[in-house]
């Protein structure tokens, strides 16, 4: 197709857009987006008229904010509601071609349609991801995510159309996989975090140097948050001898709605799709960017089903500067979910700060698991981890440098560290790997 590959760019135009110019595109897309959303979705045209509000009041960007807000329940709420895709869909059932479905964390499953056009911008825009990584046609690449209903596993069919060569992997088990690794000498895959970790040491031990043995250059991880934690990532890396980038997806969404570049300074999200507002978690009010806060995103192209104003749940901020790589679309950093995070002595924690620590700490594998429980009316966490089985140290001593990394990272100390011998928490699994356990009985939100 004539795409030169010393490009830098997939899309050179559209990724080093002028900032005035991306959110000249943005205002004309949601122009079109929430007039269409009101003309043919049921649950806008309601909710809009009872909020006083109309598509024609959207003259520059910030309007939006009079607008309200949706979140996961509002999709719960109004699907299968009048027609099989519900009230929030804005075309009928023939014009959809693809369903993905929420990967459930909790609650009924809610699916997210496709137009055949919403589908190619999505995986255009997975392209642009792959080729931002430094995928090219000349690399083989290992797609090794669930297919069934999840929204990362047509993914696949970006690096396809940007001419790499796939092997679509799936969730074949580990020694499947390694043989895979080892005989067709992929140099890239996706898997998720946890799995990355665990497929590397699970290659340790059945005998293979995951450096030497293998041909894998990259490792794009999703799905959990360890690809944006530092330590995670760096542990990845030197089991793997590979370089390791984040991709950021949301089921309601595309698959990867925001990637690293090589620089893994923040992802960067599709601002051409995406508008992204930083909001207040208690309050709503908005929030200005750059504060960290929950985001909200409002799809200004899809059109099966368009988000207004969806609270995504996730705690983080955008930066919208200019990276050294050239792109002048936006990066989002992310804490972590509004549900995991909890307030021991009035600090915010969120479990990733625990991983970071967790992965820093020398003589200790790495896997662990937070407890939250409460006590005396107020939250407290425990951590339980695993010493490797060459720590000449005793567990006291181990709790007790774990427990004051914690502290000074933190700035809360866990009520207990418990110290497992390796192997000893039951963690580590095929996808996404279970790390919290909250036991609070107490029903209060945060
Ligand atoms: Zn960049």
């Amino acid at each position: 197709m004539g795409r030169n590959v010393n490009s830098k760019y997939w899309d050179e135009e559209l990724e080093t857009l002028p900032r005035e110019e991306l959110e000249k595109r943005q205002l004309a897309d949601l122009q079109e987006i929430v007039q269409f959303a009101y003309d043919h979705a049921p649950y806008y045209k309601r909710s809009f008229d009872e909020a006083g509000v109309k598509p024609s009041d959207i003259k520059q960007l910030s309007d939006l904010q009079k607008f309200p807000f949706i979140n996961k329940k509002t999709q719960r709420d109004t699907q299968g509601v009048g027609s099989f895709l519900g009230e929030l869909a804005a075309v009928p059932e023939e014009d959809v071609v693809f369903i993905s479905t929420s990967s459930g964390s909790t609650g009924v499953p809610t699916m997210s349609p496709f137009t055949k056009k919403d589908f190619d911008e999505f995986q255009d825009t997975e392209s642009r991801w792959f080729w931002q990584i430094g995928m090219r046609p000349n690399d083989r690449y290992v797609h090794a995510l669930n297919f069934s209903l999840y929204v990362g596993g047509p993914d696949v069919i970006g690096a396809q159309n940007l001419g790499a060569l796939c092997i679509w992997g799936g969730t074949l088990p580990s020694e499947r996989l390694l043989f895979i690794l080892k005989t067709y000498k992929p140099t890239i895959i996706w898997t998720s975090p946890s799995y990355a970790w665990q497929l590397g040491e699970k290659a340790l031990k059945s005998g293979y140097d995951p450096k030497k043995d293998f041909n894998i250059k990259k490792i794009i991880v999703a799905g959990e948050l360890g690809g944006s934690i530092d330590a995670t990532r760096k542990a990845i890396e030197d089991i793997w001898g590979a370089e390791v980038f984040d991709f950021y997806g949301l089921s309601d969404i595309f698959g990867a709605c925001a990637a690293q570049c090589e620089y893994h300074d923040g992802l960067h999200i599709a601002e051409n799709h995406i508008l992204v507002e930083t909001v207040d978690i208690h309050t709503g009010e908005i929030l200005p960017p750059g504060e960290t806060g929950e985001l909200v995103f409002t799809t200004l192209r899809k059109h099966a089903r368009p988000l207004i104003r969806f609270r995504t749940g996730d705690i983080g901020r955008i930066d919208q500067t200019p990276c050294k790589c050239g792109r002048t679309h936006g990066r989002i950093h992310i804490l972590g979910r509004k549900d995991d995070m909890f307030i021991v002595s009035a600090v915010n924690v969120f479990p990733s700060d625990i991983e970071a620590v967790i992965r820093e700490q020398h003589g200790i594998t790495g896997e662990y698991l937070i407890r939250i429980f409460e006590k005396d009316f107020t939250s407290k966490y425990a951590v339980e981890i695993e010493k490797n089985n060459d720590n000449p140290k005793d567990d006291a001593t181990v709790a007790d440098e774990v427990s004051a990394a914690l502290k000074a990272r933190i700035g809360v100390k866990p009520a207990k560290v418990v110290v497992h011998p390796d192997g000893g928490l039951n963690t580590r699994s095929e996808h996404k790997s279970k790390r919290i356990i909250d036991e609070r009985k107490l029903d209060y939100t945060i």
